[in-house]
């Protein structure tokens, strides 16, 4: 069994209108959609991301899709279970539409296929089990979900060979949530001469991730402050880049692990 967060625990907003019930018997399918975007930002701060293009942008009723999951294989409820979503045309009073919150074009981390095929088999569990599932570009002129998950979901969603459960993750999640912890009560820049675990760990996340922080030495200096801006650019849209580590910038690096506390 496994935890979905749910609109109340991503802090959603309310539908301008409240949300349509689809007919139970007019659905057909599920469709897998992904971000789309190569350097998406992770966990919640993806949800808002959506939740802000889809609601002010497009002028649309809520986040379009009815289920998320990340690339940490985190699930979230969208618009949630048995209601119109907004992201197929034409179809979207006939199926329920899952997006996978990262790129996928190229191979997704086992724990978000893993949640992925869960989430399938929960929907499908709904529907007697038959539904079909598609990727969007089945059904419209796009090329969502990507190639590496359009393959993956329509052939199946096979296994891994051997055993994929061996990391601690959960351990992993308590020391990041943690680090969060202290980063919201004092965020890291230079002016505050920030040191310790948690710059060791932003220092870290951002060289994995191609920014150049200087060594990685718990220090946060001028190469660190250089490359968080470096990355904040890169999510221009959602950060301000002021080469300060606040929670918006450290949930964007972290993504997932940071939602345990709503778990
Ligand atoms: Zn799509």
């Amino acid at each position: 069994m496994r935890t979905i967060i749910s609109r109340q625990g991503w802090e959603a907003r309310p539908p301008k209108k409240p949300f349509t019930q689809l007919k139970k018997w007019r659905v057909q399918g599920i469709v897998v959609h992904h971000s789309g975007v190569k350097e998406a930002p992770k966990g919640i701060a993806a949800l808002k991301a959506f939740e802000r293009f889809h609601m002010d942008s497009r002028g649309w009723n809520a986040i379009a899709y009815n289920w998320l999951v990340d690339p940490e294989g985190v699930v979230y409820a969208g618009r949630g279970a048995g209601i119109v979503s907004g992201a197929t045309k034409g179809w979207n009073s006939r199926t329920e539409s899952i997006c996978y919150t990262g790129w996928g074009f190229v191979e997704i981390p086992q724990a978000a296929r893993d949640s992925i095929r869960w989430l399938i088999g929960d929907i499908q569990s709904r529907y007697e089990d038959k539904l079909w599932v598609k990727g969007h570009r089945d059904l419209g002129n796009s090329t969502c979900p990507g190639n590496w998950l359009y393959d993956w979901v329509t052939s199946g969603m096979p296994m891994p060979l051997g055993d994929p459960n061996k990391i601690d993750w959960d351990g992993i999640k308590a020391h990041v949530d943690r680090l969060r912890e202290k980063v919201s009560h004092s965020p890291l820049s230079t002016t505050k001469r920030s040191r310790g675990e948690a710059v060791r760990a932003a220092q870290e996340r951002l060289s994995d991730l191609g920014f150049s922080p200087g060594p990685v030495d718990g220090i946060y200096g001028k190469k660190s402050a250089k490359a968080v801006k470096d990355f904040q650019k890169s999510f221009e849209a959602f950060l301000k880049p002021d080469g300060v580590v606040g929670l918006q910038t450290w949930d964007a690096l972290f993504g997932g692990w940071a939602t345990a506390a709503f778990i």
